[in-house]
């Protein structure tokens, strides 16, 4: 039995996010979304926010369920019985990080073994800052993130939103 967590803010969930969980999912027996609070960068959504945002977003799929948690992702992973720690990797930035996150993870928890997605090459340039980005300048969010995603960011930022989201660029 493969139990897994993939780790994240989902400052919002995009279908970046969406992307490498269907992929995932497909590969274990059991997945678990982890959202940590990281009030470091200062989320626009809060935790419950977000844990609501990707359990609606996975919501069909059967083997995925969604936890907040602080503190050490490694330990969270060892509270869930899981033994593998999913990453998505979009660019040589993301790599760089990954490394030494990977490194670091391995010295606190050497029997978590990490596995990194790449992404799909549609959602190379997806990222839930430049959604944010996007979102609060009135930009087209179609095919970035799914449609609840998009009336919660609507919500944040009302007066473009309503302008632009689904109406095509401003
Ligand atoms: P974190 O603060 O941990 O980077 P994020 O929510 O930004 O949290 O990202 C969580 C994980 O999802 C990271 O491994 C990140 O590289 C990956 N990810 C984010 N966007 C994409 C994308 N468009 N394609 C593939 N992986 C992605």
């Amino acid at each position: 039995m493969v139990i897994a967590v993939y780790p994240g803010t989902f400052d919002p969930p995009t279908f970046g996010h969406m992307d490498i969980i269907v992929r995932a999912a497909s590969l274990v027996d059991e997945l678990t979304v982890g959202i940590y609070e990281n009030p470091g960068k200062q989320p626009l959504f809060s935790l419950e926010e977000r844990v609501s945002l990707v359990q609606e977003a996975i919501a069909g799929l059967s083997n995925v369920q969604v936890r907040a948690f602080k503190g050490l992702t490694v330990d969270f992973i060892h509270e869930m019985g899981g033994r593998v720690m999913i990453r998505g990797l979009r660019a040589n930035s993301d790599f760089e990080r990954e490394f030494e996150m990977a490194l670091m993870n391995r010295k606190l928890a050497p029997d978590i073994e990490l596995l990194c997605l790449m992404t799909s090459s549609q959602y190379q340039f997806l990222s839930s800052t430049l959604i944010k980005e996007v979102a609060k300048l009135g930009g087209c969010l179609e095919g970035m993130v799914p449609n609840h995603v998009a009336a919660a960011l609507r919500d944040k930022f009302p007066v473009h939103g309503e302008l632009a989201i689904g109406k095509g660029k401003m």
